[in-house]
């Protein structure tokens, strides 16, 4: 698939908007690219979507954030302070493994190993003003979740 252009923070919002829409079941995500990109935009938006009430924190600190959404749960991570993926053990990243959990994982690059088995990965790159995605799909889940959006 070709790389979409999103001009402003509005199209980055709306593609997590509409990539919620999407979702199945259980699904991974992760989410590529500098700091900047628009990682944390997309996946506000993509979990706000999703339902979840409260304010979307970033989880810099906190490495992980959790949210009930009734029969799912959805994790947001954010592996930019990681150093090594074995400082992952003491977080209990098991129920990231659950069949129904929703996860999206910045830099999970720093989590190799340590990590769920990717559905979709997603690029974010600078363009001029604007961001650029790319997707890469790694199951027929995430095949399906981009022949959805083409649509
Ligand atoms: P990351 O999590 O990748 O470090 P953030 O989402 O925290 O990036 O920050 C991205 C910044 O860029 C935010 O200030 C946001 O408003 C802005 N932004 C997000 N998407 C776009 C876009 N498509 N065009 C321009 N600015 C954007
Ligand atoms: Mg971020």
């Amino acid at each position: 698939m070709q790389e979409w252009l999103l001009p402003d923070e509005e199209a980055t919002t709306a593609l997590g908007r509409r990539l919620a829409g999407l979702v199945p079941g259980g699904l991974v995500i992760n989410l590529h690219g500098d700091l900047g990109a628009g990682k944390t935009t997309f996946a506000r938006a993509f979990l706000r979507a999703l339902g979840v009430g409260e304010r979307v924190k970033s989880p810099t600190y906190s490495l992980v954030e959790g949210y009930d959404l009734g029969e799912r749960r959805a994790f947001h991570l954010d592996l930019y302070r990681i150093a090594d993926p074995g400082e992952l053990e003491w977080l209990g990243l098991d129920s990231l493994a659950e069949p129904g959990a929703i996860v999206l994982v910045e830099w999970p690059e720093r989590g190799a190993g340590a990590l769920p088995p990717v559905d979709l990965e997603i690029h974010f790159r600078h363009e001029a003003t604007g961001r650029a995605v790319r997707f890469e799909p790694y199951t027929e889940l995430g095949r399906r979740m981009l022949q959805g959006l083409a649509r």
